[in-house]
């Protein structure tokens, strides 16, 4: 059964649209603040999540591309303003659909499962080429965008996420600062080399033991940085 989050402060509308959404099959749980809400879908897996934009805590905006940045899931962002969807297109947040207040309870339950089955067939039609790189109880899933270490699943950011991935699939080759950020950032990008090293130590503490003895990504001291196979 697919599980929706409805973020929403106004309770009449989220009652409402959790009544339909449920009466057409779907698991739907509540939160009422932008905040909170950005902490359970830290903690849960949803299929998919409806987001107000005027919310306390947090406002939509916000919330919508915090978990863009964690997580591939539809997003439909619910607003009473005209104007609101424009920012929404400009601010490039990466919600999958908009839709605007009132709506039908009906057009809300179709646009659900429209983004609910694309995104499933999205992931079905990855399922089949699946890729996993394991290196000494380190597992990355490619397809999934998930790392796990010993058995225990680490959250990674998507920088954090391709960097960790690119030393991976290139062992034991040493890389420059300047050769990591090129190939994992955009050039568009703000930004310095700087944020390599960043990157470098936030993936460390997820994945080492001992940070200050790493097993996995070594410093090779005035170069770069080189994945031990
Ligand atoms: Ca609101």
């Amino acid at each position: 059964m697919s599980k929706i989050l409805i973020v929403e402060d106004e309770e009449s509308i989220a009652e409402l649209e959790k009544d339909y959404l449920e009466l057409s099959g779907f698991e739907v749980e509540i939160e009422n603040r932008g905040d909170t809400g950005l902490e359970r879908v830290m903690k849960e897996d949803f299929d998919l999540y409806i987001l107000d934009l005027m919310l306390p805590g947090m406002d939509g905006f916000e919330l919508c591309k915090k978990i863009r940045q964690e997580k591939n899931t539809p997003i439909l962002m619910v607003s009473a303003k005209k104007d609101d969807i424009d920012k929404i297109h400009g601010l490039g947040l990466g919600a999958d659909d908009y839709i605007t207040k009132p709506f039908s309870p009906s057009e809300l339950v179709a646009r659900v499962k429209a983004h609910l089955s694309r995104y499933e067939r999205l992931i079905g039609s990855n399922a089949q080429q699946n890729e996993v790189i394991e290196i000494r109880g380190l597992k990355i899933d490619k397809t999934a965008r998930r790392v796990f270490i010993h058995g225990e699943e680490k959250k990674f950011t998507t920088k954090e996420f391709d960097l960790l991935t690119f030393l991976a699939q290139n062992p034991n080759r040493v890389f420059t600062k300047e050769e990591l950020f090129s190939n994992i950032w955009d050039m568009e990008s703000i930004g310095d080399i700087a944020t390599v090293t960043v990157h470098i130590k936030k993936i460390r503490e997820k994945i080492e033991t001992d940070t200050s003895k790493p097993q996995y990504i070594e410093t090779i001291w005035g170069v770069g940085y080189r994945f031990k196979m």
